[in-house]
């Protein structure tokens, strides 16, 4: 609630209601040119609920016309209806008709609690937790790699978001480049509260198990095998950078599936160069210098198979033996791409084209 103090003391100060009737007028007035309507439609009478229930919040009078121009479920006269039809459970808040119509909108969809954690997936946040999902980044992830990480076999994104087009913005199916992006915060706002959303509310840590069912499951068919190549070599790239930072919590969970290890190990000498030396130093951080876990064991020998046969540069027997002594010894200089001798290698070859 905090966060949106500022806004209210802003209403206070200039009084939305003339700027908010405004902007009504004239979306009803496009709808009614696309549509061909009534001119009397909707009536005084209407728009005056209308503003009463924005209760001075632009963005309910925004989301509105979103929902009545975007929405596949009707004619504008019968969304209409059904906004006007939306009740709130409580009047005492200044946000009752907003919560309420954020709830209808989410409970129109087919399965609710599924679309809240897509929505706070897209925000690279959970409600409540102050952790950045997607901080090892420098961009919001495109909507179409946020796709093939969250949907199944029996939920796509059209069949999630279908009918969500007043809250987020989706990019065409056909956009490789452009994020998903939720028109409002006040969205967010609601989603944190259990308070406000009520049956819909999604806690940190639903939304973090439902992350990892998708990474095991992601891991243990090897990527995804439907996926045209081009964009699973992209999406391989965006999967291994983002489970990176949060892959030692989740070794214990692969450690059943060796094959899996192996296919990440694989994954991180291709995608994630930083990835794999940290795994390679978390995975012996337990182990006593005299013996290795057998985790380490799985973990370290799939790594050092797949950085020799990518032919790295890989840490000597020698550097082995010391490191069981001193567990931080800097990998930097042992476990890495051969990049010298791959620059040593292009040029004779640039000479020879000069
Ligand atoms: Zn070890």
């Amino acid at each position: 609630m905090s966060s949106f103090a500022p806004s209210l003391v802003l209403d206070e100060k200039y009084n939305p209601n003339a700027d908010i009737i405004l902007f009504l007028q004239a979306k009803f007035s496009e709808i009614r040119r696309r549509y061909k309507l009534s001119p009397s439609w909707p009536s005084p009478e209407i728009l005056a609920t209308l503003l009463d229930q924005a209760s001075g919040q632009f963005i309910y009078a925004a989301t509105v016309i979103r929902y009545i121009t975007t929405s596949r479920d009707g004619s504008p006269h019968t969304l209409l209806d059904r906004v006007l039809k939306v009740k709130p459970t409580s009047e005492t808040n200044p946000f009752a008709h907003l919560d309420a119509f954020y709830t209808h909108i989410l409970q129109s969809a087919p399965n609710a609690t599924l679309v809240v954690k897509w929505l706070w997936t897209i925000k690279g946040e959970f409600a409540n937790f102050p952790y950045l999902l997607f901080r090892s980044m420098r961009y919001a992830p495109a909507a179409f790699l946020v796709n093939l990480l969250l949907q199944t076999d029996d939920s796509d994104s059209e069949y999630v978001l279908g009918d969500l087009h007043s809250l987020i913005d989706v990019p065409p199916s056909d956009d490789l480049e452009t994020p998903y992006r939720p028109y409002h915060k006040s969205l967010y706002d609601f989603l944190a509260s259990e308070d406000r959303c009520g049956p819909i509310y999604v806690g940190h840590m639903q939304c973090a198990e439902f992350l990892l069912g998708r990474f095991l499951d992601i891991c243990m068919h090897k990527g995804l095998p439907a996926c045209r190549p081009l964009d699973h070599q992209k999406f391989l790239h965006f999967f291994f950078n983002l489970f990176m930072p949060y892959i030692p919590w989740y070794t214990s969970r692969l450690n059943s599936a060796p094959s899996s290890v192996d296919w990440w190990a694989s994954g991180c000498v291709s995608h994630s160069e930083d990835g794999i030396r940290w795994m390679f130093c978390d995975v012996h951080l337990e182990c006593r210098w005299y013996r290795c876990s057998p985790t380490c064991k799985l973990w370290r020998n799939s790594i050092l198979r797949h950085c020799k046969k990518a032919d790295w540069e890989v840490p000597t027997r020698t550097w082995l033996l010391r490191s069981r002594f001193n567990q931080g010894l800097p990998l930097n200089g042992v476990l890495r791409r051969k990049a010298d001798t791959k620059s040593r290698e292009i040029r004779p070859t640039l000479a020879s084209t000069l």
